[in-house]
């Protein structure tokens, strides 16, 4: 449906976990806000795209209505809730477009630490504390075991030591919180992460080029995460030796120095290039390697 809006809104998280790396991200792709005071809406600077800050739950149903073009947001808020679109049968206009690479965590089962854990037959019949239920039901359903799902919006890992439930699902990083209330996670339901999120209809032609144009740089930034470029020069018949030590890089690009049998190369590797793999692409005859920070890149 057409919004009657000429500039992108992207939805972000206001105040927690994905606040600061989703501004970051934005950031590191050339965009600038001039907030508002308040901070709930901050206008594009220089590009014709939006912020609106709000809580994380809100942003599925903000992209689903239209009222924000995208928004970033952990991978289990956007499958929780498809996931009660799927037991209302009505289906939901969001989706995720891309996995951002940070706000890292599982949706995990954990039972106390005096389990023996055989699988998920034991929960028949048991109760299950979980800010996450539609996800959690759906899970139960594929797994065929009938359960109560009890839900608590905070404070899920306290619910077995009350006597609220017998076991709980709930994000895990560390598992620090698990180990204070004495349970041990047996099965992860859901590993997450920030992610990009999408309407699945189109967007209008002009709100679409921009968000084309955001794609881009949000893939150029992901691509250059933790990507150096290698530079080397190595005797034509040494470069085959040298490839095979370089597998996580992308095809290199390479000219001849002198129009002889000395390459000038140069390789995008994704990963760390350590002291170590220097010397053996040494060993394997490259010689002056010299590794550099990549900026920017556009595909
Ligand atoms: P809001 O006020 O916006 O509703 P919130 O309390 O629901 O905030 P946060 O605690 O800031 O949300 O977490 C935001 C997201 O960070 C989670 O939905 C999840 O995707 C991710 N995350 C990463 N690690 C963890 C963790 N250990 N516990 C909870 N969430 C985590
Ligand atoms: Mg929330």
């Amino acid at each position: 449906a057409p919004t009657g809006r000429d500039r992108l809104r992207i939805a972000i998280q206001k105040n927690g976990r994905l606040s600061e790396p989703a501004r970051a991200l934005l950031g590191s792709c050339g965009l600038s806000w001039r907030e508002s005071p308040d901070k709930l809406f901050c206008y594009g600077d220089n590009a014709p795209v939006d912020l609106l800050l709000v809580r994380d739950d809100d942003i599925p149903g903000l992209i689903d209505s239209g009222l924000c073009d995208l928004g970033i947001v952990g991978r289990n808020v956007l499958v929780e809730q498809s996931s009660e679109r799927d037991e209302s049968g009505t289906p939901a206009n969001f989706r995720e477009l891309r996995a951002l690479g940070f706000g890292g965590c599982r949706l995990s089962l954990a039972v106390p630490n005096d389990w023996d854990w055989q699988g998920a037959a034991q929960l028949q019949g048991k109760r299950i504390a979980t800010s996450y239920p539609a996800l959690t039901r759906a899970w139960l359903r594929e797994q065929g075991v009938a359960a109560d799902v009890v839900v608590l919006n905070g404070s899920v890992e306290i619910a077995p030591r009350l006597g609220q439930a017998d076991v709980v699902c709930d994000l895990v990083s560390s598992g620090a919180t698990l180990v204070a209330n004495q349970l041990k996670p047996v099965c992860d339901l859901l590993q997450s992460e920030a992610v990009l999120a999408g309407p699945v209809a189109e967007l209008d032609p002009q709100l679409a080029e921009t968000a084309q144009m955001l794609l881009r740089r949000i893939d150029g930034v992901l691509r250059i995460r933790d990507s150096k470029l290698l530079m080397f020069q190595a005797p034509r018949d040494a470069v085959a030796d040298v490839l095979r030590l370089l597998p996580d890089a992308e095809p290199p690009t390479s000219y001849s120095v002198d129009g002889g049998e000395l390459l000038a190369m140069q390789a995008l590797c994704h990963g760390v290039v350590t002291w170590q793999r220097l010397e053996e692409l040494k060993r394997a005859g490259a010689r002056g390697l010299m590794v550099l920070p990549v900026e920017r890149m556009l595909a």
